[in-house]
């Protein structure tokens, strides 16, 4: 067999093979081309989902003649400075885009550079050039793709229906129009040419004013999303993130824009997981929209033919700051606040004129004001922080001046009244009055120690007079036996027993003897849900929301108002603490003004 040169249309049709995988890949191409071109303005225009036509029609530079005989060569692109790879700013760089969709499609390009005269017409069919004239078309350029894939059947059967798409197509131009603000994006479908009104609306976005505007054109009012705004070590951070509601973070679409530019990456996707699993377990994958700038020099765009993948020079720093941005602004979740409602005692009841130990306030004041200091003291100290950290390693030194630890949620110390049904404590300060599940609180409260003594080291035990055998159901025991290592460090020592039996000889300190059946055979389950490959800190993790959730007090459980201050003295002192690890509330709030604006004071 005798070794050739390939012809330059086949080169295109690899290469199309790669950079257009499908109509909606070819549309971000050209979209980004159109912003690559200073465009204030792109509409796009669809129909059949794309497949029969795409239109994008920009305002930016257009090209001259020559330019744009060259562009529909491969590797010819106008926005690479000689020996520039590593300061690339621009969308595009490879040059490929262009005659690698004309070398599928039947495409005509129209162009009129910015202060020319007159513009030209190419057209160019499976990457044959069949025409080319001066025309009179607005400054800017218009590209119409039809037919895409038209010469390579074999790549048309893997399309999708219409519908799908375009939905396709809605995605990323709603991901473009998140990383532009600044430029105006329509994209209709069916109807006439690109912005003459005609046509099905499926998004429309004039020019905003920040990344704020442009958000509520696309989403309106996402109250159950919380700002991130972060800048340290030289990375900017601002966008949205899903809260921790009371089901825990609201799932859905993750956008992560680096420089403009939407891309997956493992760092970022790690950082988010990583700040949502301190406040919760619950495995979701919470909505966020985090727009990332970063100096060009510290991050390499050119790893992957579409782009979609990025390097960060620093990955730990990146890592760093992220976590903490989405932390700070997790942890700035307030407590649910309860609406109040008036008390309106019929009119045959008697009203209460006063209620005993109440109105003699003084002395509730003084039998419950806390110990002088012992409040304060562990407020103003920051959480001690985690030595397995990425960017607090020695060979990540963290600019001096770059990242503060960040800010503990400030929980102020509330002062515990009693007991409602022996399932809540009500507890009051300045600032209202709280109701507190005193199950999901020490929960909460446990769950955090378990996982400090973990990093320590070992959770205390104590040794069963007689071991407990246990009968369990093999998928129980399939659970439970590749784990015994890891349960060891909870302090709990479980082996196989012949048969599905296990035996326990020693339990964790925290946990009460008369728990321990029903807390391994819940181990056993909530081991059995995780996948092989998840991390051994999931497993960690899952084993530790399952160990505080049994030694935890229960509910209808009296407590004593040593215990209750207990409880409460820790909550303070757990970040995220109104949430529980399963991602209930902890703690209701009445704020004074809601009080007050009731009673009619203010
Ligand atoms: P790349 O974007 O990687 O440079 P493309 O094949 O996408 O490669 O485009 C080739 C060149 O054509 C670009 O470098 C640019 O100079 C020009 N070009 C493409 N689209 C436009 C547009 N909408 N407006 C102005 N110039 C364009
Ligand atoms: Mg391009």
């Amino acid at each position: 067999m005798s070794i050739r040169l390939l012809p330059p249309e086949v080169i295109n049709r690899i290469a199309a093979g790669e950079v257009v995988e499908r109509p909606a890949s070819a549309l971000k191409e050209l979209v980004e081309n159109s912003l690559d071109a200073g465009a204030g303005q792109v509409s796009i225009r669809l129909l059949a989902g794309g497949l029969e036509l795409i239109e994008v029609a920009d305002d930016g530079g257009g090209m001259l003649p020559d330019a744009m005989r060259l562009a529909m060569e491969r590797h010819a692109t106008s926005k690479l400075p000689e020996d520039a790879i590593d300061r690339v700013t621009s969308f595009g760089f490879r040059g490929e885009a262009l005659p690698s969709i004309a070398s599928v499609s039947h495409f005509v390009l129209r162009t009129r550079a910015r202060g020319s005269a007159s513009g030209t017409e190419i057209r160019v069919n499976g990457g044959t050039v069949a025409s080319e004239r001066e025309v009179g078309s607005p400054e800017g350029t218009a590209i119409e793709v039809a037919d895409l894939f038209y010469n390579l059947p074999a790549r048309q059967k893997f399309l999708k229906s219409d519908s799908a798409e375009a939905t396709q197509i809605s995605r990323i131009v709603t991901q473009m129009a998140l990383g532009y603000p600044e430029v105006g994006f329509t994209l209709t479908s069916g109807g006439g040419s690109p912005g003459s009104g005609q046509g099905r609306k499926l998004l429309e976005c004039p020019p905003a004013n920040g990344l704020g505007e442009r958000f509520f054109q696309l989403f309106g009012e996402r109250l159950d999303l919380l700002e991130v705004r972060k800048e340290a070590g030289g990375i900017q951070i601002h966008g949205y993130i899903a809260a921790l509601g009371e089901q825990g973070p609201v799932r859905g679409a993750q956008h992560v824009f680096v420089n403009r530019r939407i891309v997956r990456d493992r760092t970022i996707a790690h950082a988010i997981s990583d700040a949502y699993s301190v406040a919760t377990i619950k495995e979701r994958s919470p909505e966020v929209h985090l727009f990332i700038r970063i100096p060009p020099d510290r991050v390499d765009v050119n790893v992957h033919p579409t782009k979609a993948e990025v390097r960060f020079l620093e990955q730990s720093l990146v890592h760093e700051v992220l976590r903490r941005a989405l932390g700070e602004a997790l942890g700035q979740g307030r407590a649910p606040e309860l609406q109040f409602t008036p008390f309106a005692p019929r009119p045959s009841e008697p009203r209460p004129m006063s209620i005993p130990g109440v109105l003699a306030g003084a002395t509730v004041g003084n039998r419950w004001t806390p110990e002088p200091l012992s409040p304060w003291r562990n407020l103003m100290e920051p959480l001690a922080p985690n030595p397995a950290e990425p960017g607090s390693t020695p060979e990540n030194p963290v600019e001096p001046d770059g990242i503060q630890p960040g800010p503990v949620p400030e929980i102020r110390p509330m002062i515990p009244l009693g007991q409602f049904r022996d399932t809540f404590i009500i507890a009051i300060d300045d600032e209202g009055i709280a109701i507190i599940d005193q199950h999901v609180a020490h929960e909460r409260v446990l769950f955090e120690q378990v996982m400090e003594k973990l990093t320590a080291g070992r959770l205390e035990s104590q040794r069963l007079l007689a071991p407990i055998l246990l009968e369990m159901s093999p998928a129980q025991r399939h659970a439970l036996v590749p784990h015994i290592a890891t349960l060891d460090k909870f302090g709990l020592e479980v082996e196989e027993f012949g048969g599905d039996s296990v035996r326990l000889s020693a339990l964790p300190a925290v946990l009460d003897p008369s728990e321990c059946e029903a807390t391994v055979r819940a181990l056993a389950e909530d081991l059995e849900g995780l996948d092989r490959g998840s991390r051994a800190e999931d497993a960690l993790r899952k084993i530790a929301a399952t160990m505080a959730c049994h030694a935890a007090v229960k509910a209808n459980y009296p407590l004593t108002l040593e215990k209750m201050r207990y409880i409460l003295e820790e909550l303070r002192r757990t970040a995220y603490s109104s949430v529980c690890p399963h991602g209930r509330p902890v703690v209701l709030r009445i704020t004074r003004r809601e009080i007050e604006k009731n009673f009619q004071r203010i």
